[in-house]
């Protein structure tokens, strides 16, 4: 088949918006897979991501589809993640695409990550084809939603197909429109090798697979490669496309999409956005637009009691061979021993690994409050980057701090606008503007420092605005902010696992907050524990558990001995949990119940 008749597309959506039901539908109406192979969402191959209807890594699929002008296509269907954190991802799969299929929910409209994702597919001069969903829904307001993607995106949709990708309506008129709208792919096959990776992942047989776009050139086994970001070569293994199967095919050439082999170590050394080239005849310039990817938000992770330091590395240095973004070194904790400080793109990313640790490996783990990377300006002029607590020099060594700023769009029905304002207003947000996207909808823009975000903004902004407002946001960059480290201090002790950088204005309330909330989880002790938050050596708000008086046996004095045996047990049960601060068992839960954000 030649460069004409193949079309490289993604889909792109707001989540839950329907783009794993569409790609169901897809793959079912070209035949590649039979019904019983068929997976209920094909594309989505991690358990926990099915869960949270969240694509966290990418795929390409082909499928061969023979039109109604007789022609055979080749489609490369090309998946994308569909949440802030992954938006490079995102922008390099869509680089590797002539065309986007812009899903939108009918009874939904547009919302913040269609459009996030409709500048991104812009930027890369992708054609975008709309598509309305979930047309069966008696809730559906089609026109409407047309009529609001043309007005706040300026896409024409009078030819946009209606379909319901969940009953299988209408999914021919998305595939003629893939064949008719987005165009051919272009390039010299001839031309020393170029090729985009846009996703890779480690396979314990075959290494380091890498999805890769050729954009000029051709690939195939035997060659020696060199990957343009760290020069590092590695020569050819296998060449392929993904059907239902890996199938493994001779060359790759330009224009086509597949994967490559070629016993790559570690995903560090392929990463996403490189760019591949043949060794012996290179090519002069690598593809724009990599970025080497910087995690965001970090955090401690230490093994909950019980629980092995080496069994907590081993999963770590697993989930990092399949994940380049995920950064993690050894720290240690007064309170909680060993540990690792890890580096996540953002919340989602770090809530994954979190549960990947406990689901996927059994570890029980104890995660630290999110951080983010501060700068400090010290006196002698030297610049600092922290994202640790327990990292931040005395007060008096501190000229200034920097903190990193995000700019945030917010889409909301104009309802909870004041709700909104108020959130923002709380999280020390700058209003930029407000624009109406029609009658009733409008987005929002604010300028809101990434440690608020990071800590509740999200569940705050969905229980305020009972889930109709969507956000988005990006790094803006630095600016100075009066930052404080506060303490938590148990029994005159300094908990350094609960330390905190916070904003001045905030210290009270969190510090309070905190205290309250380890006055209820901490058992009450044969002595009274005072629970201070501090900033510097100034208190800054105090709370008491008092003294034990009885003994727990006691009021089963007399009583039947079973009872007895099991309140022992459970005595029991509740020590091995217990972290020991000073003279203060503290039980484990505390630091999660503690660092819980709500
Ligand atoms: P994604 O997050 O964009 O991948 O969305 P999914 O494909 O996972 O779909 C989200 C939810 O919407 C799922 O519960 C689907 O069953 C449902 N859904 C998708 N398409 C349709 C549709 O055409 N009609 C209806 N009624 N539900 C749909
Ligand atoms: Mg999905």
């Amino acid at each position: 088949i030649s460069q004409d008749n193949i079309r490289n597309f993604s889909i792109i959506a707001h989540i839950d918006h329907g783009k794993s039901t569409l790609a169901d539908r897809l793959i079912e109406k070209t035949g590649m897979l039979t019904s019983r192979e068929m997976q209920a969402q094909v594309l989505d191959n991690m358990d926990l991501e099915r869960e949270r209807g969240i694509t966290i890594k990418l795929k390409a699929v082909r499928l061969v589809y023979e039109s109604k002008d007789g022609e055979k296509y080749i489609l490369n269907l090309i998946d994308t993640p569909g949440h802030v954190d992954f938006n490079y991802e995102v922008s390099r799969s869509l680089a590797a695409c002539e065309g986007a299929l812009l899903i939108v929910d009918s009874t939904q409209g547009v919302e913040a990550q269609t459009l996030a994702n409709v500048y991104l597919a812009l930027e890369e001069d992708l054609e975008i084809i709309p598509v309305i969903n979930k047309i069966d829904l008696p809730s559906a307001r089609t026109d409407e939603v047309k009529r609001e993607i043309e007005d706040v995106i300026g896409i024409d949709c009078e030819d946009a197909p209606l379909i319901s990708a969940k009953e299988g309506l209408n999914i021919e008129d998305v595939l003629e429109a893939i064949v008719n709208k987005v165009p051919a792919p272009t390039g010299d096959p001839k031309a020393p090798l170029k090729a985009l990776i846009f996703d890779s992942y480690y396979d314990t047989y075959k290494g380091v697979i890498c999805y890769i776009r050729v954009v000029e050139g051709t690939i195939k086994a035997g060659m020696e490669i060199k990957m343009m970001s760290t020069g590092k070569t590695f020569e050819v293994t296998e060449v392929g496309v993904n059907t239902s199967k890996h199938v493994v095919l001779d060359e790759l050439c330009a224009g086509d999409v597949g994967f490559v082999t070629a016993s790559i170590k570690d995903v560090k050394e392929a990463t996403v956005g490189d760019t591949i080239t043949d060794k012996n005849n290179p090519t002069k310039e690598p593809l724009s637009g990599y970025k080497e990817v910087v995690p965001m938000v970090y955090c401690g992770i230490y093994p909950a009691e019980g629980e092995d330091f080496n069994s907590v590395r081993d999963a770590l240095e697993k989930l990092q061979v399949n994940d380049a973004a995920l950064v993690f070194e050894p720290e240690t904790s007064a309170a909680l021993g060993f540990g690792f400080r890890c580096g996540f793109l953002g919340l989602l990313h770090m809530e994954i690994i979190q549960e990947r640790l406990d689901r996927e490996f059994d570890l029980n783990i104890i995660a630290t409050a999110p951080s983010v990377i501060y700068k400090i300006i010290k006196n002698d002029g030297k610049v600092l980057e922290i994202q640790n607590p327990t990292d931040m020099p005395p007060l008096t060594e501190i000229n200034y701090m920097e903190e990193p700023i995000v700019k945030a769009s917010i889409m909301t029905p104009t309802d909870y606008v004041g709700a909104i304002m108020e959130l923002c207003q709380n999280k020390r947000g700058t209003f930029l503007n407000m624009e109406y996207l029609e009658e009733k909808r409008v987005v929002m823009h604010y300028e809101l420092p990434l440690n608020e975000v990071i800590y509740d903004f999200f569940d705050a902004l969905k229980s305020r605005t009972r889930g109709y407002a969507s956000l988005d946001y990006e790094l803006k960059g630095y600016e100075p902010s009066n930052l404080v480290k506060l303490d938590i201090l148990i029994n005159g002790e300094s908990v350094d696992a609960f330390s905190l950088i916070v904003h001045e204005e905030k210290a009270y309330e969190r510090g309070r907050t905190i205290a309250e909330r380890l006055v209820d989880v901490i058992p009450r002790h044969q002595f009274a524990i005072p629970i201070q938050a501090a900033v510097g050596s100034k208190i800054i708000a105090r709370e008491t558990i008092r003294a034990l008086r009885k003994d727990v046996l006691a009021k089963c004095y007399g009583g039947d001995i079973s009872r007895k045996k099991k309140l022992l047990e459970k005595q029991k049960e509740g020590k091995k949990r217990m972290r020991q601060i000073g003279a203060v068992e503290v039980p484990q839960e505390a630091f999660l119940t503690v660092l819980k954000y709500d």
